[in-house]
């Protein structure tokens, strides 16, 4: 193999655009291709430029459209062909417009823009970094999202119990307290309505809800006075009330000391604004 049997840089250029993408156009390229196939293989030094022909045209095709074509494999290519680029100002690089190969001393091809910037592959990857990042980025901040959303939903939903049960204990309190509710104590059918109290107490408040029914009425000079038996000491006492026109009666949140231990409840008949102590008999009694 003597150095004039070496294949021309065009014949280097058309055996690498056209292998393995396609096919020459004309018996001549054919020719040439098949020249250079069975040249490359007995050559290390043709074999090498055609490596390096390959790679650039890569490149190229590459970086085409969406970026600038590396400036430094062009160059390198078209200077292999011989070609001289001029800037041809509008036209960008592109697969179609890439300058096809001429023979040495043929007019030069279309050239590309002088102004291309070569592509930095490290910026290609570090832009594929940086929407891998972002990606991961979007993927926590969802996550994040969705947990502090369902702690607001949990937290909500407490709220509402806590209102609803605020809420509730509210009416209960205003039906027991409102002037204006209807009481009515509910005995066996036929029987003598029987004077009946209830008394709800809380110790640990000193609180004492008491309602009444089927009282009779008394002497003008007359009250009747609720007392508090502790378990320990003498009778404390509740209030006094007046039964309405139906007998009924309530005693509400009475001045008491907490934390008495009510051992019963009983409410006597004293004279008008009340007793210190109960005078006998006891006429309503419970425990
Ligand atoms: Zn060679």
């Amino acid at each position: 193999m003597t150095p004039d049997l070496h294949p021309g840089m065009d014949e280097l250029i058309l055996f690498c655009m056209g292998t393995p993408g396609g096919a020459p156009e004309t018996k001549e390229d054919a020719a040439a291709v098949e020249r250079v196939r069975l040249h490359l293989p007995q050559c290390p030094k043709c074999s090498a430029q055609a490596a390096l022909l390959r790679t650039d045209m890569a490149l190229v095709a590459m970086s085409v459209p969406q970026i600038a074509p590396p400036a430094a494999a062009k160059e390198r290519l078209f200077q292999a062909a011989g070609i001289h680029p001029v800037a041809t100002a509008g036209k960008s690089a592109s697969i179609k417009n890439f300058p096809a190969p001429v023979r040495n001393g043929s007019t030069p091809g279309e050239m590309p823009p002088a102004r291309a910037r070569r592509a930095n592959p490290a910026l290609i990857w570090g832009g594929w970094a940086a929407a891998a990042v972002c990606f991961f980025y979007a993927v926590h901040i969802h996550e994040a999202n969705q947990g502090m959303q369902q702690r607001l939903a949990m937290e909500t939903a407490e709220l509402n119990q806590t209102n609803a049960a605020a809420s509730r204990a509210r009416e209960v309190v205003e039906v027991l307290t409102s002037p204006q509710s209807q009481r009515v104590t509910l005995v066996s059918a036929h029987a003598q309505p029987e004077p009946t109290g209830h008394a709800v107490y809380l110790k640990d408040r000193g609180a004492l809800v008491f309602t009444a029914s089927n009282l009779v009425s008394l002497p003008q000079n007359k009250t009747y006075e609720l007392w508090v038996i502790p378990v320990n000491g003498a009778p404390i006492p509740a209030g006094t009330f007046q039964p309405d026109a139906r007998g009924m009666a309530s005693v509400l949140l009475p001045n008491l000391p907490k934390g008495v231990q009510a051992k019963a409840f009983g409410v006597t008949m004293e004279n008008a604004g009340g007793s210190t102590t109960p005078t006998l008999p006891i006429l309503l009694a419970g425990g």
